[in-house]
């Protein structure tokens, strides 16, 4: 009994230390560029992960696309992705510690038989990942059956995230192989929405949704239209990507560094869409060079930050937050269990519920109670992530390798910014983390190209049972 009550009390405690460890780590090795005031990593979160060379084809192409060349000359091998997914996985925790976002990511997540889906999920989650997958979005009802539901008909999955990547940049799309604008592709957004809140109805399985899409010259005048449209639709983030020369280079069709798509021209135009300005200083994940964020509640059709960077008493919650909050892991933690070490921590330090309250109080005023009555409130975040190209990641790679810092500003950036990375992927052979930007561009190659005589592709491919 002693033992359970022990048990009991070591479970509720409002920080985990093996998280709060993992925290400490991770500032540790940020550098101190990005040791802002704002700065998520090390504080509240570890960063974003994902997976590589798990399940490398696709079947839509996109330009740009960042999977290597031999990307769709690999096999989808369920047992492949299964075994692969648990050593990455177990690399990451064992380096990054228990809890984290991570994505299962590399072609097109639902080109994997539904079972193998559903058991990588549940094999990220058994390391404390909460997974997202990662689609084109073109899927059918069917396929998310039976994903959530096991093959007895019993619901496997209580909960999926899922990133829909839509945009005309991407050919293939059944019914709009080759959309003219991005407005074509709203019914189609409108439609993967609709299929998560069909699951919620029907099997009780819940969703978390974010909207990608990727950004070049051609679409750039269109991202406002896209937020202020999809924004409605009950996606949960929005998030746009820059373009970047990585990954197949016959893909490459435009020059992606020009003045309309810089990091300050999209997100000026995220800005517009959203009808307010986007302050990404308040919490930022890494670099800014590579994320900006913006995290905030739409209420109808009008968008509020969830802290007010120029209100002073919200950036001493977001300090509040930082201090007290860190290390509880708010979004991976079961509710009830949330809900014990939440009263735990109010009873240690009772200045977190006015700080709570006053914030609350703050908010509804901003908002207006009729607002918040007449169209309840919804989370939504605005996201910018930039990769880099390829041609000054490696350079800048091979000197971080060295230990050696370079003078030239273009590489001295991209050094900081992978040093700062805020998404890694592991890699069990050698036990080490690198950024996503690293695996793109430097061992996808290699890796695709190992996978095409392990997973030799069979004559003709099949999209396995969802067409
Ligand atoms: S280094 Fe690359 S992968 Fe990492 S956060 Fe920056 S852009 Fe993203």
């Amino acid at each position: 009994m002693l033992d359970r009550i022990r048990e009991w009390e070591r479970r509720t405690r409002p920080a985990d230390p093996a998280f709060a460890a993992a925290l400490a780590r991770r500032w540790a090795e940020l550098p101190d560029v990005v040791k802002t005031p704002g700065q998520v990593l090390g504080r509240f979160g570890v960063g974003c992960e994902g997976t590589h060379g798990v399940f490398p084809a696709c079947d839509l192409a996109c330009t740009p696309c960042y999977h290597s060349r031999d990307a769709n000359r690999v096999r989808v091998d369920g047992a492949h992705t299964r075994a692969q997914v648990q050593a990455q996985m177990a690399t990451l925790q064992r380096l990054r510690g228990p809890r984290a976002h991570a994505q299962l990511i590399g072609g097109e997540v639902t080109l994997l038989p539904p079972d193998d889906h559903a058991e990588s999920l549940l094999i990220m989650r058994r390391h404390g990942r909460e997974p997202m997958s990662m689609t084109h979005g073109d899927v059918d009802d069917d396929y998310l059956d039976r994903l959530v539901l096991g093959p007895d008909g019993h619901r496997r999955l209580d909960r999926v995230s899922f990133a829909g990547h839509f945009d005309s940049l991407m050919f293939g799309r059944r019914g709009i192989p080759r959309p003219p604008d991005e407005a074509s592709l709203h019914p189609y957004r409108r439609r993967f929405v609709e299929r998560f809140a069909r699951l919620r109805r029907e099997h009780g399985v819940r969703s978390f949704l974010a909207h990608n899409m990727t950004v070049t010259p051609v679409n750039v005048g269109e991202v406002a239209d896209v937020v202020r449209e999809v924004g409605a639709m009950g996606f949960g983030m929005l998030s746009f990507q820059p373009a970047a020369f990585v990954g197949d280079d016959r893909r490459w069709r435009e020059e992606y560094r020009a003045g309309d798509v810089s990091a300050d021209a999209v997100w000026a135009q995220i800005e517009r869409g959203a009808g307010t300005r986007l302050d990404h200083r308040v919490f930022e994940n890494g670099d800014v060079r590579c994320n900006r964020t913006a995290y905030g509640l739409s209420v109808g059709p009008r968008w509020y930050p969830v802290l007010d960077g120029d209100d002073s008493r919200d950036l001493r919650v977001r300090d509040e937050v930082f201090r007290r909050l860190s290390g509880i892991g708010l979004a991976a933690t079961p509710r009830p269990l949330l809900a014990v070490k939440l009263a735990r921590l109010v009873a240690r330090h009772p200045c977190v519920l006015s700080v709570a309250l006053g914030w609350a109080a703050r908010t509804v005023r901003r908002v207006g109670l009729r607002p918040l009555l007449r169209h309840g409130v919804r989370p939504l975040t605005f996201v910018m992530h930039r990769f880099m190209d390829a041609a000054d990641v490696a350079p800048a790679w091979e000197l971080t390798q060295q230990g050696v810092l370079s003078d030239d500003p273009r590489l001295r950036e991209t050094q900081e910014r992978l040093a700062a990375c805020h998404y890694a992927m592991a890699h069990p052979e050698t036990g080490t983390l690198v950024p996503a930007c690293v695996q793109h561009s430097l061992l996808d190659p290699k890796e695709n190209a190992e996978l095409t005589v392990l997973l030799p592709m069979p004559t003709a491919r099949r999209r396995n049972g969802t067409r």
